[in-house]
């Protein structure tokens, strides 16, 4: 009797399990390259002799996705019968299978080379032409490596490229980001209370990988849209554990390219989030997209308790009477974050006076300068060049020093609020 026959489903999982083991050495190797990279900023390091250095890793991940499917294969074939995998001449099966037990892997199964004519012989739909010559490339491509002294030269993007080929015509079941969230158990220990950093390595990886793609490979394999803008997505941003990262992959992009479009979707979650539209508050940020309190292109806070009530403020009065108050914050030198508001107080006086009690709140607390233009009548709502700068305020310590006729925010150089 045969014994142990392997299900379709095994063949299938120990088919992705080499996939992913695949995708991770390239990983590794793009970032590893990233590191040395950033290691030697400035200096002009030699990428063709890093990928020479990993040639040994790339070449065994190219051995792991042939195996990958060929798994994957036998699987579908296993899956109308097993037994379509042994060879069909009982001569070549182990000697006492009729009159003992002996196990499905003692016997020699098809050739890789022979599988896809079995699979098109007992499956539809049938394989077409140009995955018979994918899987043919990747045969090739790997007994070359295997049997040669002078290896085809690979890089990382080879490896994603042909991972994502092989997962598209033979794993397609669940997109390649959520099965790596699945493979990661993503949330796994925060059901323990425990934080962990699967989103932020998985929001990663498709980074990397996307980068390494072609234009029309990233629509092929993510869907990505490269002539559109791209941005945060609220739902991996929330679900990473945010202690250490400020930089975000912007892997989220608005479902249809209609003006005020709401719907955000993102490839690594493939949640689609409700945001709102509007122009985010700081200047230098170009981000019209935001959730909640935050711009999905700056990842800064709205901070729209900006305003401070106070009897200073009368808004029923003459657009004569409009002040705009710029709130900074940051080193001059290096710029830094500006956001503005206007309102109608009497004279300068009493906007001066409203500009200390703003800085003076404690939710207010982070911002050091408040610049303050009387704003000129005919212009709204653009700035002109003949608004009066009355004065700006700058926090020293507990102390506010007054600097009139004067302004820390500079249009020329900090750019529009
Ligand atoms: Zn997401
Ligand atoms: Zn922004």
């Amino acid at each position: 009797m045969i014994m142990d026959v392997p299900t379709s489903v095994e063949f299938h999982t120990a088919g992705l399990n080499q996939l992913y083991l695949a995708w991770e050495i390239a990983m590794r190797t793009v970032r590893e390259f990233d590191g040395a990279m950033e290691a030697s900023a400035g200096e002009e390091s030699a990428p063709p002799e890093y990928w020479q250095r990993v040639q040994p890793a790339l070449a065994n991940a190219f051995s792991l996705i042939q195996q990958g499917m060929e798994l994957a294969l036998k699987g579908r074939i296993a899956d109308v019968s097993p037994f379509l995998l042994v060879g069909r001449d009982p001569r070549d099966w182990p000697r006492g299978v009729d009159s003992g037990d002996v196990s499905f892997g003692e016997f020699h199964t098809l050739n890789a080379s022979d599988l896809v004519k079995v699979h098109n012989s007992v499956i539809t739909p049938r394989f077409d032409e140009p995955f018979k010559d994918f899987w043919e490339q990747v045969r090739q491509d790997r007994n070359r490596i295997m049997l040669s002294t002078s290896r085809p030269s690979f890089e990382a993007g080879d490896v994603v490229r042909t991972i994502l080929t092989a997962i598209e015509a033979l794993y397609h079941d669940m997109p390649w980001p959520q099965r790596l969230l699945a493979f990661e158990g993503d949330g796994k220990f925060t059901v323990f209370g425990f934080v962990d950093d699967v989103r932020n390595n998985v929001m990663r990886e498709v980074d990397d990988a996307q980068k390494l793609l072609t234009t029309a490979e990233k629509k092929r394999f993510f869907g990505i849209d490269s002539k559109r803008h791209a941005y945060v997505c609220p739902k991996c941003y929330y679900d990473a554990n945010r202690d250490w990262q400020d930089d975000w992959p912007r892997l989220a992009q608005l479902v249809t390219k209609t003006p005020g479009e709401t719907g955000l979707r993102c490839i690594v979650c493939a949640t689609t989030t409700t945001v709102d539209r509007d122009d985010c508050s700081y200047a230098r940020c170009p981000g019209n997209v935001l959730f909640e309190d935050l711009c999905l292109t700056c990842m800064r806070s709205q901070c729209d308790n900006l305003d401070v009530p106070s009897a200073l403020v009368d808004n029923c009065l003459g657009p004569e009477h409009r002040y705009e108050f710029v709130f900074g914050q940051g080193s001059q030198a290096w710029g830094g974050d500006y956001i503005s508001r206007q309102h109608r107080l009497l004279d300068d006086d009493r906007a001066k006076d409203y500009a200390a009690l703003a800085l003076a709140n404690p939710h207010l607390a982070r911002w050091e300068t408040v610049s303050i233009f009387h704003k000129q009548t005919g212009v709204f709502p653009l700035r002109s060049a003949d608004d009066r700068a009355v004065g700006y305020w700058l926090r020293d310590g507990g102390h506010l020093h007054w600097y009139g006729s004067a302004s820390a925010y500079q249009p020329e150089r900090d750019g529009p609020v």
